[in-house]
């Protein structure tokens, strides 16, 4: 049985104080009770991991754990501006996202770095959340599929059954930010089609691994998505700077 994940995505926001407020406010809200075996993180700008993971040290819930939204595709040395698996790692980071489509678009990433960085993040003992999803013009000249199979298959042939060990995060990039959620049925078929690609590679792979939908993911539409088979939580943008709203998710 896979655990529904749900981790929120704060991408360049946040302040030290109203950080603080947002530990603080989900901290208090989860402490009255959340439904059992979930797990649940949110994933901070590098300058804040230090000060969130000791909010959420003091917060004690086993359940609500940090992560990165990135990390370099190299162990250690002469990469300016980049940071390593091992320093995320120290900062309590159990999670990083990895390929991101706004690192693909905005930073160039490829599939093989995507693969480099997830290696890096397993190396270290951490779960990488490697996101792949296709666009509007991918999905309207119906190749969504094949899009997202190519993806995946580059995941495949470097990670092999490490994959066992990451998450994957289906995001349409036309449902990110947009406001334009994809229907609980529309994502469900895309995470069966990855599912199945999987088990094409290792049945035990297929079943271990979660698949989260992200995209536009609020309090009104988690439920109908958490309930769909093959849908094992979400990763939250927009939504997850509202402590209230992420909440509210994470209880769907
Ligand atoms: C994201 O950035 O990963 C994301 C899913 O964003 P949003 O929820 O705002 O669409």
């Amino acid at each position: 049985m896979r655990p529904l994940i749900v981790i929120g995505n704060w991408k360049m926001n946040g302040s030290l104080a109203s950080n603080a407020d947002w530990v603080k406010t989900v901290c208090r809200g989860m402490e009255q009770g959340m439904p059992s075996g979930r797990q649940y993180a949110f994933c901070a700008p590098f300058p804040y991991l230090s000060q969130c993971g000791q909010l959420i040290r003091d917060c004690s819930l086993a359940f609500l754990t940090l992560g990165a939204q990135d990390v370099s595709a190299h162990t250690a040395g002469a990469y300016t501006g980049e940071v390593a698996a091992s320093m995320l790692k120290e900062m309590a980071c159990k999670f990083v996202i990895v390929g991101h489509s706004e690192r693909r678009q905005l930073h160039q990433e490829t599939d093989e770095l995507v693969a480099e960085k997830a290696l890096q993040a397993l190396d270290c003992g951490m779960t990488p959340v490697i996101c792949v999803g296709e666009s509007a013009d991918e999905r309207n000249s119906g190749r969504e599929v094949e899009v997202v199979r190519g993806q995946i298959a580059k995941q495949v042939a470097v990670l092999q059954d490490r994959l066992a060990d990451c998450l994957i995060a289906y995001e349409p990039i036309w449902a990110i930010g947009t406001g334009q959620v994809a229907s609980a049925q529309l994502a469900q078929d895309m995470h069966r089609a990855i599912r199945l690609q999987l088990a094409e590679f290792d049945a035990d792979v297929a079943s271990h691994v979660g698949i989260l939908y992200g995209g536009s993911v609020k309090p009104d539409n988690a439920v109908e998505l958490f309930a769909m088979p093959d849908i094992d939580g979400g990763l939250i943008g927009g939504a997850s700077l509202n402590p209230q709203d992420f909440l509210a998710i994470c209880q769907a």
